[in-house]
């Protein structure tokens, strides 16, 4: 185990204050322009080799290349910029200054980790290749890493292998864990629209009910996960919302539904989209009413770690802070990511970071744990020394 480099634990306060700075000023999917514009200057300031700004809507790319200048191997590190639609609730001196807007999934502290890493490796360039630090917008829910590639990020920056990670509530401080394989879900979203007529409620056979033909269609989509897919198979379906009528006495002419689709399959996920579609035609034949069914938004493939890739961040990770601190294997969770596109490119590696007895993600009272900052840019430097050795001067 190598100490971690006095000039990175310097850095704490700075980084602290970068990420405190982020987290007052939390913005959207693709509306990150304060933060993109703030990213984008500090790699200026710290000499990068390039930095390229607005590719998929606001995400940014600092280019830096080791000693012996460009060519060679190039690896790419990610990091993601929004913030989510919740209200704060941490009282913190650093809370969000932006009225219903929040990092509640400490994005802020991983752009900040990205950045001290940028930082580091800037000033001593000990490594031989190109490292392309990624700043995505859009994480959650927006596919903001499919807007990049979209917009020709892995024609211009071609990584032979891409590293993510993401702090972990309830893993310790100074922890670290990775798996390989499946490690997030494939999630898709979906909206349910059911037109029947309405009418008095007291005449209900002068109706076509959507709101009695939505509750069978609940019902039967429940039965998907259950009785359809291999139950060897972990798969989520779930309804989340179910909007219809404003009157007691009234029979509403639609009815909404929407709600998620999870499983770590491809395969599963189109399975169970084939029967939502046969529940919501059949439904619609049995209830004299018409379903249309919308899955416009963006489905996100399973996050999936590539073996050799898991191999090497546990070497780094074990070299780095010792074998008590790291874990290798850590339970699926049924939560998605879009590092998963990237990551179907090229090889992928996403790792998760200890935030210690915090609150969980998405959730008011959460903050992303600073004294984890230095940990993770040692983290980042270490990984792209080792992944691109250079000679050691
Ligand atoms: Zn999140
Ligand atoms: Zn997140």
């Amino acid at each position: 185990m190598k100490p971690i480099p006095n000039s990175i634990a310097a850095q704490a306060g700075e980084l602290a204050e970068w990420r405190q700075d982020f987290h007052r000023h939390p913005e959207l999917g693709y509306q990150e322009q304060r933060t993109a514009a703030k990213v984008a200057e500090r790699l200026d300031g710290f000499g990068l080799d390039g930095v390229e700004t607005g590719i998929g809507g606001t995400g940014v790319i600092g280019v830096l290349h080791g000693r012996g200048g460009p060519g060679g191997a190039a690896i790419m590190l990610r990091a993601d910029m929004d913030a989510l639609p919740i209200e704060e609730a941490t009282g913190l001196p650093h809370a969000s200054t932006n009225p219903g807007t929040m990092h509640a999934c400490g994005h802020d502290g991983h752009t900040t980790m990205l950045l001290g890493a940028a930082k580091y490796l800037a000033g001593t360039r000990n490594f031989d290749g190109t490292v392309y630090f990624c700043f995505q917008p859009a994480e959650e829910g927006g596919a903001g890493a499919k807007a990049m590639l979209d917009d020709g990020l892995f024609e211009r920056y071609r990584p032979r292998a891409v590293y993510g990670m993401h702090n972990w509530p309830g893993l310790p401080l100074g922890r670290f864990a990775v798996k390989d394989g499946p490690v997030l879900a494939a999630a898709s979203q979906f909206d349910i629209t059911i037109t029947g007529s309405g009418g008095h409620a007291a005449a209900p056979h002068e109706t076509r009910d959507p709101i009695v033909a939505g509750a069978h269609l609940v019902t039967a989509l429940q039965t998907i996960v259950s009785r359809i897919v291999d139950p060897l198979q972990p798969a989520v379906l779930s309804v989340t919302r179910f909007e219809a009528g404003s009157a007691y006495n009234v029979i509403p002419g639609s009815a909404l539904l929407a709600g998620t689709i999870r499983s770590f399959d491809d395969d599963v996920q189109r399975q169970i989209i084939v029967e939502m579609e046969r529940h919501c035609a059949q439904t619609a034949a049995a209830f004299g009413v018409e379903i249309e069914i919308d899955r416009g938004c963006k489905p996100y493939p399973p996050t999936l770690n590539d073996a050799t890739q898991a191999d090497f961040t546990e070497a780094v990770m074990r070299e780095t802070f010792g074998d008590a601190n790291v874990q290798r294997g850590h339970p699926p969770t049924m939560a998605g990511e879009d590092f998963s596109f990237f990551a179907r490119e090229v090889p992928g590696c996403y790792v998760i970071i200890g935030n210690g007895d915090s609150a969980p993600l998405h959730h008011p009272a959460y903050d992303f744990n600073d004294e984890a900052a230095p940990l993770g840019v040692a983290y980042w430097a270490r990984l792209v020394e080792k992944a691109l050795p250079g000679e050691v001067a």
